[in-house]
C-alpha cells in the first residue's frame, strides 16, 4: 500500500509499505478514505520529535471497516468510522475513568498512544491507503452517510482538532457569555474559537499574524488580532474597551479588569517571538495567556511542549524546563489546564452537531490532495504559506486489501 513515512528531518516521502494485517482477535483494518496532516506532524517534520525512520505517519483517520478480528462485536466489514487519534484499551485504570488520553496498556513507555507519532508507541500511522485498528470496538465512531458525502470533512476533523479546539474550551472554562482570548489560529485554535462561540462565548479573540488564517478567524465569527501590528494582549484590551455595552456598565474596579475571562495556548513551544516573529520564543504564549486574563480567569494549555526537544537553544529548554511567571499567575488566583485532549469524551457529541447540521468544522480546511502530493503539502504547511490552513488527503478509487 501506498503511505507517508518519516524519513527525516524536512522529509517525509511517499512509498509502498506493507498492508496491515490482524494481530490480535480484538483488530480491525481499516480503508482510509480521508485523513489529514496536523499541526503535531510539523513537530515531527522539523525534527523534534523525530521518529524512526521509516515509520508511517498520521493521526487523523476515517475510512470503511476493511476487515474485523473475531473478537470484534460492534464493528463490522462496510461500517463508515473516524478514530480518535489517541488509542486506548477501554479497561485499564485511566480509559475506565474516561481518561482515553492517558491509556496506561497501550505504550509501554508512556500513558497515552496514538498512531503514527514520537513516544505514542508502536503504532503505524493512518496517512496510507490502510491502518490497523486495536480495539476496534473501542477506538471506532460509527459515522451514518456514504464515504464522500457532504459530510466527509467535517467527520475527519472528529479525529483529532474538533474534539481537541472543544477540550480546549473546557481546560478554559468557557461557558455562556464569557470572554476568550485565543492565541493562535491554525487548526486547533480556529475550531477553539469555534467551539467557544458553540458553548456560548460572548466575545472570542484570536491572535495570530497569517493572513489567510486571520481570514479564517473572521469567517468563524471571531474577531482577528495580528501580533505583527504591536502587543497583541494590548490589543485585545483596546478592542475590549470600544465595546458599547462595557462602557456603560461599570461595577467599581471593572475598569481594571481589562482582559478576559478565558486564555487558550494554541500554540506550544515552537511559538514566535513577539517582538521577532523570524525568532522562536517557546514562552511567548504562556507569559501572553496569563497577562490577557482577568484576576480569577482560567487559561487552557492545548499547544504542546514537548521534551526532550532536541532543537532547543540551552540544556532547560532541551529538558522541557522554562521560566513561568508564577507570580503573576498566583497573584491572579487563576486555574490551568493541559495535556493532550481526550477525544473519545467529545467525539460522538460533536458528530451529532455535525448530523443536525448545527457545526460545520470543514470550514477551516484549505487544501484537499492526493496521498503523492503530501510531501510538498508538509513543506507548505510547515511553513505556513500560500493559504495552507489544514490539509486533507483524500483517497477516491476502489481499492482492496
Ligand atoms: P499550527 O502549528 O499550524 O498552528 C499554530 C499557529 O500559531 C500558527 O498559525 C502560527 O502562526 C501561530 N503562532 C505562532 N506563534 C504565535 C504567537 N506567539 N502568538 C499567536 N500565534 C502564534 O497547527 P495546529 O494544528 O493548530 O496545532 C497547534 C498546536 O496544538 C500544536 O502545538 C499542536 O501540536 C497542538 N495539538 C495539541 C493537541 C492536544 O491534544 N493537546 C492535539 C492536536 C494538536
Ligand atoms: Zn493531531
Amino acid at each position: 500500500m501506498k503511505a507517508v513515512s518519516f524519513e527525516g528531518k524536512h522529509k517525509m516521502s511517499v512509498a509502498n509499505h506493507p498492508t496491515p494485517k490482524l494481530k490480535s482477535p480484538t483488530d480491525a483494518i481499516l480503508r482510509v478514505t480521508t485523513t489529514g496532516i496536523c499541526g503535531s506532524d510539523l513537530h515531527t517534520y522539523d525534527g523534534r520529535t523525530p521518529l524512526e525512520k521509516g515509520t508511517v505517519v498520521g493521526h487523523e483517520i476515517m475510512g470503511v471497516i476493511e476487515q474485523v478480528g473475531e473478537a470484534v462485536q460492534s464493528i463490522k466489514k462496510g461500517d463508515r468510522v473516524v478514530l480518535p487519534f489517541n488509542i486506548s484499551c477501554g479497561f485499564c485504570f485511566n480509559c475506565h475513568r474516561g481518561h482515553t488520553e492517558a491509556c496506561l496498556t497501550m505504550n509501554p513507555e508512556a500513558p497515552h498512544a496514538a498512531y503514527g507519532y514520537a513516544g505514542m508507541g508502536p503504532y503505524q500511522g493512518g496517512q496510507a491507503e490502510f491502518v490497523l485498528v486495536p480495539y476496534a470496538d473501542f477506538n471506532c465512531l460509527k459515522l451514518p452517510g456514504k464515504p464522500g458525502d457532504e459530510w466527509e470533512d467535517d467527520f475527519l476533523l472528529l479525529s483529532d482538532v474538533f474534539p481537541t479546539g472543544y477540550h480546549a474550551a473546557e481546560l478554559a472554562c468557557v461557558a455562556p457569555g464569557k470572554t476568550v482570548a485565543i492565541f493562535g489560529a491554525g487548526p486547533v485554535g480556529l475550531l477553539a474559537a469555534y467551539s467557544s462561540l458553540l458553548k456560548g462565548a460572548s466575545e472570542v479573540y484570536v491572535v495570530d499574524s497569517i493572513p489567510e488564517r486571520l481570514e479564517k478567524v473572521k469567517e468563524i465569527g471571531a474577531t482577528p488580532v495580528d501580533f505583527s501590528q504591536g502587543d497583541p494582549v494590548e490589543q485585545i484590551f483596546a478592542l475590549r474597551k470600544k465595546i458599547k455595552g462595557i462602557q456603560q456598565a461599570h461595577r467599581p474596579g471593572e475598569e481594571k479588569a481589562e482582559g478576559v475571562d478565558c486564555a487558550i495556548d494554541a500554540v506550544g513551544y515552537q511559538a514566535r517571538d513577539n517582538d521577532d516573529p523570524d525568532r522562536e520564543k517557546a514562552t511567548q504564549v504562556l507569559e501572553n495567556v496569563v497577562k490577557v486574563v482577568n484576576a480569577t480567569g482560567s487559561v487552557g494549555i492545548i499547544g504542546v511542549y514537548i521534551a526532550p526537544d532536541p532543537g532547543a537553544k540551552g540544556e532547560d529548554a532541551k529538558k522541557g524546563v522554562y521560566p513561568f511567571p508564577i507570580a503573576d499567575f498566583f497573584d491572579k488566583g487563576l486555574t490551568m489546564g493541559s495535556g493532550q485532549a481526550p477525544v473519545k469524551k467529545y467525539n460522538e457529541y460533536l458528530r451529532d452537531l455535525i448530523v443536525t447540521g448545527k457545526a460545520k468544522p470543514s470550514k477551516i480546511v484549505s487544501h484537499r490532495i492526493e496521498i503523492d502530493d503530501a510531501p510538498y503539502a508538509y513543506k507548505k504547511f510547515d511553513q505556513r504559506i500560500d493559504g495552507y490552513t489544514k490539509v486533507l488527503i483524500k483517497f477516491t478509487e476502489k481499492r482492496a486489501a
